[in-house]
């Protein structure tokens, strides 16, 4: 291991192997320093400005952008989460808490036996790298473009179900109600709304 005294460290340079310092590089142009350094800031004046003018202009992500996540809902606004928690269980980062809960006929939330009760994603923790939504077997969990995150609260960046879940679009109903798609849960994977074989959105 080199020793690093603060004498071989004094002024931020590390001596190099010799004990001596490494000489400055000999300069190879006839012009001035000064002039050399203004043909610098001359000729940068003239290169593409690269500064994002945000928030005023925001930013345009990548289709495949990993950004803040949704939970989707299925064509009747029924959600697709089943409370499997093998979101959390894929997670790195310990991002996720999932509890799971039990679907009855007077209160569904979801096609099938089990729903997201509970459900917190960590923006804290999180590092988007997507192993999440690669785990989820029903596609319920996808990553939006939406990377305006910040926050100065630290309680804040703990997102509920309530904030990750997808709004109701046209034809949907807030849950819990019951299957409007078809009897049981294969119906909703196995046939599209309008019968046809395929799988729902
Ligand atoms: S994107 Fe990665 S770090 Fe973030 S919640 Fe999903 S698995 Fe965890
Ligand atoms: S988001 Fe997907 S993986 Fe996570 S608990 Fe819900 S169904 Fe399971």
């Amino acid at each position: 291991m080199p020793d690093l005294t603060p004498e071989r460290r004094r002024g931020g340079e590390v001596e190099q192997g010799g004990g001596t310092r490494s000489a400055p590089a000999p300069r190879t142009s006839r012009l001035p320093a000064p002039a050399q350094g203004f043909g610098v800031t001359f000729s940068t004046m003239f290169k593409k400005v690269t500064t994002e003018q945000y928030p005023e202009e925001p930013k345009v992500t990548a289709p495949r952008y990993h950004g803040r996540h949704v939970l989707n809902r299925h064509p009747d606004g029924l959600e697709k989460c089943v409370g499997c928690e093998l979101c959390a269980w894929a997670c790195p980062a310990d991002a996720i808490y999932v509890e799971g809960g039990t679907n009855t006929e007077e209160a569904r939330f979801s096609p099938g036996e089990r729903y997201g009760r509970v459900y917190q994603i960590n923006y804290l923790r999180c590092i988007f790298c997507g192993l999440c939504i690669e785990a989820c077997p029903t596609r319920s969990l996808t990553m939006s473009n939406d990377f305006e995150l910040a926050d100065d609260e630290r309680g804040s960046l703990i997102y509920t179900k309530e904030q990750l879940m997808a709004p109701l679009l046209p034809g949907m109903e807030q849950p819990p109600h019951p299957m409007r798609l078809g009897d049981d849960e294969k119906d909703y994977y196995l046939r599209a709304p309008g019968g046809a074989s395929g799988t729902t959105q």
